[in-house]
């Protein structure tokens, strides 16, 4: 990934991406205390434009403001930077990663002087998953590790720290033959995937876990805004492992996953086994929003280009 043309955004500059480096005794790199965001460009009709660029900008707001780090630029700034990254290394589709880290201006916990820094890189993620996943499903595992609680670090900031936890679990779902971890939470309940939200279907109702232990998903926020303007009734609930088991459908969200069904849980098959027809219709109205080809969510995309 370092090795490559292009630019990065580094505490409002454009530096070529070799040079865009930090020190080894980088504060985050050691403690993990910094957030971040991963947002989407896509190719639009009016060019490249960002998926709800204001609602990802906001949650690393949020997620800095939890954490007690001071932002050293505005959003105004951060969505400038986001098209910029976009922009200036000429995507057309893009993955985008806003950064916020601590210095390496001293070490240890105690470390008052550290400096914020910020920073914003765009390349081409061609698909998280097999293109195939999409129509299929993946076969997912339920984790021997438990999803953050509450109050051992703070779930609703998308904090560099947390990932350890779903990296853990990814990879022990991946060793073991499954696509994708289902992680659940202290009381055994289901939180969520190592890097996306679920939501489960069943007797004309959607179901989602309640806003705990799981991020606040701006894609989970989209399939709940596509089920108030299509009449779908949500429930927002503690769900159980064996209620994934039974449902009709299920699927994950996220920017990088999409909406990606979920054909398997723990060897159970879930439904039909395949993508079912709810999951079809929110999937292909995702993809469209995402394209700009939905003329009443205009408002979610930013054209780089503007
Ligand atoms: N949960 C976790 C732990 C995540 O990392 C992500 C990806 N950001 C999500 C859920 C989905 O969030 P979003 O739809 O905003 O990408």
């Amino acid at each position: 990934m370092a090795d490559r043309d292009g630019l990065i955004w580094l505490d409002g500059e454009m530096v070529p991406w070799r040079e865009a480096k930090t020190h080894v005794l980088t504060h985050t790199l050691h403690y993990g205390l910094g957030c971040f965001e991963g947002v989407r460009a896509y190719s639009t009709d009016q060019g490249p434009a960002i998926f709800r660029l204001k609602e990802h900008t906001d949650r690393l707001f949020r997620s800095a403001h939890i954490l007690n780090l001071t932002m050293p630029f505005t959003k105004e700034q951060l969505n400038e930077a986001q098209c910029r990254a976009v922009q200036e290394n000429d995507l057309d589709e893009a993955y985008i990663r806003p950064m916020v880290f601590l210095g390496s201006e001293g070490m240890g916990l105690r470390a008052d002087n550290l400096k914020v820094h910020v920073m914003v890189a765009a390349w081409s993620w061609p698909s998280y998953m097999s293109p195939e996943a999409k129509e299929l499903g993946i076969k997912v595992r339920t984790s021997s590790y438990t999803r953050h609680h509450v109050n051992i670090t703070m779930c609703k900031a998308k904090a560099n720290g947390n990932y350890i936890n779903s990296m853990l679990a990814l990879n022990e779902a991946i060793s073991g033959g499954a696509e994708e971890a289902l992680l659940l939470d202290n009381e055994g309940y289901v939180a969520e995937g190592s890097g996306e939200n679920i939501f489960i279907y069943r007797d004309g109702v959607l179901h989602t876990p309640e806003l705990t232990s799981c991020l606040e998903g701006i894609t989970r926020q989209t399939i709940l805004d596509f089920c108030k303007d299509e009449g779908v009734p949500v429930k927002e609930r503690r769900i159980t492992r064996d209620e994934v088991y039974i449902a009709e459908e299920a699927f994950f969200t996220g920017t990088a996953a999409e909406v990606l069904p979920i054909r398997e849980l723990d060897g159970r098959t879930i439904g039909e086994g395949k993508r079912g027809p709810l999951t079809e219709k929110l999937q292909s109205k995702y993809f469209d929003a995402v394209k700009g080809k939905l003329p009443e969510h205009s408002e979610w995309l930013t054209p780089v280009n503007d």
